[in-house]
């Protein structure tokens, strides 16, 4: 398990000043779920769903998907989990079903790959629509650029809901939210009213924006998630989300580090998805900062 041999952990984190931090599970392997004490973590914050499936057969397998779905809500115990629709493509190839090793990120992954292919689509939405009866789950669309892609995919949603009623199946229509990972969609966030919820991607919304691939090497000095463009950008996306009174946290990696946590802070977060083995480390970080990211003195 991981966890502090220390002091004991709850779920609940807050700062110095006492401003309560929602902290929840990144979590990239259902097999993972076991070695993970969900009594640390406020649910999952990003399930990525490309990792659990390794070969086409699996990636078109609704049972497969629906009982991972259902492993995640039992692991999280009535905690909210946020399954991410498969972003495959780019720098995430499943030989079989899409996309090939080496091919750009800036080509049709994420949800252009699922609206590209709706077959793969369907399938995961009825498995969610499922899940979603038997827990709280919501669902997070990969590479969103412009509204008409959460559009299509709510309208597939809400075709296959409609037919699994009609055969007497029960579902639930999840929350459908927004990865704030493309530039033009943190700048237009205002423009996404129909996301129940928004989540950064600062893996990729730093390598968009600074025009560094985040694989590469050699631009590595210039590949910064909190680059003051990005956080500017942070910041920015924040107060839209806040206007339309829709929640807004991060799943990327950089809220894992806490050398960033001072930074995202200040932008005004208040959920962050950590990579289980740094959760100690983000919560003994947040507890010795104040709300605005400054550190608590004395
Ligand atoms: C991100 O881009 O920040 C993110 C969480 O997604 P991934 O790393 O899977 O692309
Ligand atoms: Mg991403």
């Amino acid at each position: 398990m991981y966890s502090a041999d220390s002091e004991p952990m709850t779920a609940t984190s807050r700062t110095a000043d006492g401003i309560a931090i929602r902290l929840s599970a990144i979590v990239n392997d259902a097999a993972e779920l076991a070695l993970i004490d969900p009594a640390l973590f406020s649910g999952v914050g990003l399930m990525r769903t490309e990792f659990l499936m390794t070969s086409p057969a699996e990636a078109l397998d609704e049972e497969r998907h629906y009982e991972i779905y259902r492993q995640a809500l039992r692991w999280a115990g009535g905690a909210p989990v946020t399954i991410r629709m498969l972003d495959l493509g780019g720098d995430k190839p499943l030989p079989g079903v899409g996309g090939k090793t080496g091919e750009s990120s800036m080509g049709l992954r994420g949800i252009r790959f699922l609206l590209a292919r709706p077959e793969l689509a369907r399938i995961q939405a009825r498995a969610l629509l499922r899940a979603a009866a038997r827990g709280t789950l919501d669902v997070l669309l990969p590479m969103v650029t412009v509204p008409d892609e959460l559009e299509a995919m709510r309208a597939i949603f809400e075709a296959e809901s409609d037919a699994l009623i009609r055969r007497g199946v029960e579902v639930h229509m999840p929350e459908i939210g927004v990865m704030v990972e493309v530039p033009a969609a943190a700048l237009m966030l205002d423009r996404f009213s129909r996301s129940a919820f928004f989540s950064f991607g600062t893996n990729d919304l730093a390598q968009y924006l600074m025009a560094a691939a985040r694989e590469d090497q050699t631009v590595a000095t210039l590949y910064d998630a909190a680059a003051p463009a990005v956080l500017r950008l942070i910041v920015q996306g924040v107060a839209a989300a806040e206007a339309m009174n829709r929640p807004i946290g991060i799943c990327g990696e950089m809220a894992s580090e806490p050398r960033h946590l001072p930074g995202l802070l200040a932008a005004g977060l208040r959920h962050f998805s950590v990579v289980p083995n740094r959760i100690a480390d983000v919560r003994s970080v947040i507890a010795g900062l104040r709300s605005d990211g400054r550190a608590q003195k004395g």
